[in-house]
């Protein structure tokens, strides 16, 4: 440490925000978190988790509660077609669960691990500006235009970074990814229990997870040519779709409430040239955001805050400390987001020929690939692990 307190401003309060926030105040550093939402949450839908994920979230010291409120899920190893058949079946023992929860719940997890003044509602940034000795951010509340100064600044704030904006104004904003997605929850209770799998049709990928209080979250991913298009009944337009597609689905939908559905386009960015200038850095989707055909954004959001707390842990030199955390995170980051995007250009293929070819080699040579698949995705250690397995 420098002798006097390190401070950190964080643009963004999702996951990846408040993850690197719990990671930088283990390391020694105040912390405050500018959130542009007026009551910070995420929006009513679930998510999976690898094995990456879950040793990320126990390096930032978060571990227990992640599973305690996490349900494991074999929908990345059971892929069934719409009438039921099975191309992959998870295997107990051999295939790894993957571990779905409400988003609500854990946010409520990681919020609870910051005491009260850390995270700042209705704070949008608005603007930055570096010097070598720290950065500051302007912000717009309710009650004004404010300034906040720090020794670093993350931009945790998704998407359509403000922060990325301001200090990498030249790079392209998001791309989209000619798909659409919608997602949903059931009733507690109303199906269950349900062990988690995927459904691929031709153009249309369905996902249903188990998570906490008896609940099933599932989504459905379509090729949409236009961004924006919008349906007004959501759930009825998810039923005209796949409503006659194998059990449990139909029962999925019907348990759903109608107005909770949400539907969204997928965009992703293309690659950075870096995470870091000066004193700045980018985390989770304002870095890296990436098609959710993998399931691993936030994943790797959770990885990059694990890595950034190790960084940052005791440096007095935070440019050095950034570009350590920019050189060990874009490579694989960026190599994940590339499959992210690869993989719906064939597994949702409207191509009725791309479509049988991929249906054939998955019931062929699934299990095989899905493994070489995950083990790329998922052979990540966190930095004191990794120094600790490989003698450093
Ligand atoms: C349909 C879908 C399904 C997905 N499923 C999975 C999955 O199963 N597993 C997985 O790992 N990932 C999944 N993802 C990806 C995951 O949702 C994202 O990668 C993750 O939410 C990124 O977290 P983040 O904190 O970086 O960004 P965000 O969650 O976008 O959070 C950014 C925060 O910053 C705030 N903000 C924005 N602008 C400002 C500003 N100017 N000032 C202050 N605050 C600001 C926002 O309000 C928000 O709270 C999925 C994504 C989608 C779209």
């Amino acid at each position: 440490m420098t002798g006097r307190e390190n401070t950190a401003l964080i643009a963004g309060g999702g996951i990846g925000g408040l993850a690197a926030a719990i990671g930088l105040r283990r390391a020694g550093w105040t912390v405050t978190v500018l959130e542009r939402a007026a009551e910070p949450g995420e929006a009513g839908a679930g998510w999976s988790f690898a094995p990456n994920a879950v040793r990320a979230a126990d390096a930032l010291g978060v571990g227990g509660e992640f599973r305690a409120v996490s349900v494991p899920t074999e929908a990345g190893a059971t892929l069934r077609t719409p009438d039921g058949g099975y191309l992959m079946r998870f295997r107990p023992g051999r295939d790894a669960p993957l571990l779905a929860n409400h988003r609500a719940d854990l946010h409520r997890v990681l919020a609870g691990h910051l005491p009260a003044g850390v995270v700042h509602a209705a704070a949008e940034v608005t603007g930055v500006e570096q010097s070598g000795s720290g950065v500051t951010v302007a912000y717009r509340t309710p009650g004004g235009s404010r300034t906040a100064h720090a020794d670093v600044l993350i931009g945790a704030d998704g998407l359509r970074s403000a922060v990325r904006r301001a200090v990498w104004p030249d790079v392209p904003g998001p791309v989209f990814q000619r798909i659409l997605c919608w997602r949903g929850v059931t009733e507690p209770g109303a199906v269950w229990p349900v062990a988690g799998f995927q459904t691929w049709g031709r153009g249309a990928r369905f996902g249903a997870h188990p998570i906490g209080g008896q609940r099933v979250f599932w989504f459905l991913t379509i090729r949409q040519d236009e961004p924006g298009r919008r349906y007004g009944d959501n759930l009825a337009e998810v039923r005209a779709r796949i409503g006659d597609w194998h059990d449990p689905i139909p029962a999925l939908l019907a348990a759903t409430p109608a107005a909770s559905v949400l539907c969204h386009d997928i965009f992703d960015l293309d690659p950075l040239p870096s995470y870091a200038d000066g004193r700045v850095a980018l985390l989770g989707d304002a870095a890296h955001a990436m098609t959710p055909f993998l399931a691993q954004g936030a994943c790797q959001a959770l990885e990059d805050a694990a890595v950034l707390a190790a960084e940052l842990a005791g440096a007095t030199d935070v440019p050095a400390a950034l570009a350590r955390y920019d050189r060990a995170r874009r490579p694989r980051s960026q190599r994940v987001a590339r499959m992210a995007r690869q993989d719906p250009k064939v597994s949702l293929s409207t191509s009725p020929l791309t479509h049988r070819l991929m249906t054939r080699l998955t019931r062929v040579a699934g299990g095989g690939v899905a493994a070489r698949k995950a083990a790329r995705l998922w052979d990540w250690f966190p930095p004191t692990e990794r120094a600790e397995t490989s003698g450093r």
